[in-house]
C-alpha cells in the first residue's frame, strides 16, 4: 500500500520518530512501526474500543496479536444522528450485499452494492460511485479527513493528504 510505504519512509526519519514517540508517550521506543488506517463500512454495533474487538480483528485477518494497537470512530459516538442506529446493526456482507460477514461470503462473482442497489460492483469497490460521493462530500465537509492522520494537537499529525491527480 502507497500510504504505508509513505508512513514507512516517514517513521525513518530520526526526527519524525522522535515527535512520534513523544506524541505516543512511550519512551521504550518503536518495536513495530503503526500506521492509523481508515476502515469504512464498519458496522456501528462494532464495540471497537475494547480490547475483545482488537483481538478478534487480529485473529479474522490473520494478523500476528498486538498489530492493532487501538481503534476509534472518526465520528464520535455523541455525534451520531439518531437515525444511523438503523444502518448496521447486522453484518452487510461487502460483496454480494447479504446479511453475513464479508469473510464468509460464499457467493462466486455475485455482486452487490448496498448504496447504489446494482449488481455491477461490490460495496467495497473502491470505485463505487455512492462510495465515491460520499467521500468527496465528506472531505469538503471535514477537512480531517483527508489528512494523513487523525488530528490532534501535535502539529505532525495536522498534515494533509496530497490533493488526488486528475483522472485521464
Ligand atoms: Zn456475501
Ligand atoms: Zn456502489
Amino acid at each position: 500500500m502507497e500510504d504505508s510505504t509513505l508512513s514507512a519512509q516517514w517513521i525513518c526519519h530520526d526526527d519524525n520518530k522522535r515527535k512520534f514517540l513523544e506524541a505516543l508517550r512511550r519512551p521504550t521506543g518503536i518495536k513495530e512501526p503503526l500506521f492509523p488506517i481508515l476502515v469504512p463500512f464498519l458496522p456501528i454495533s462494532s464495540p471497537v474500543e475494547t480490547l475483545d474487538w482488537l483481538c478478534m480483528v487480529e485473529l479474522e485477518n490473520n494478523l500476528p496479536a498486538g498489530s492493532v494497537n487501538s481503534a476509534r470512530w472518526v465520528k464520535p459516538v455523541i455525534h451520531r444522528a439518531q437515525n444511523q442506529n438503523c444502518n448496521a446493526q447486522h453484518d452487510t456482507c461487502a460483496i454480494c450485499g447479504h446479511e453475513h460477514r464479508t469473510k464468509n461470503c460464499s457467493s462466486y462473482k455475485t455482486l452487490h452494492c448496498v448504496s447504489c442497489e446494482v449488481d455491477d460492483h461490490s460495496s467495497n469497490d473502491q470505485h463505487c460511485p455512492t462510495y465515491e460521493d460520499k467521500c468527496a462530500t465528506l472531505n469538503a465537509k471535514h477537512p480531517e479527513s483527508s489528512m494523513m492522520y487523525y488530528p490532534t494537537s501535535e502539529p505532525w499529525t495536522q498534515v494533509m493528504l496530497p490533493p488526488k491527480p486528475a483522472p485521464y
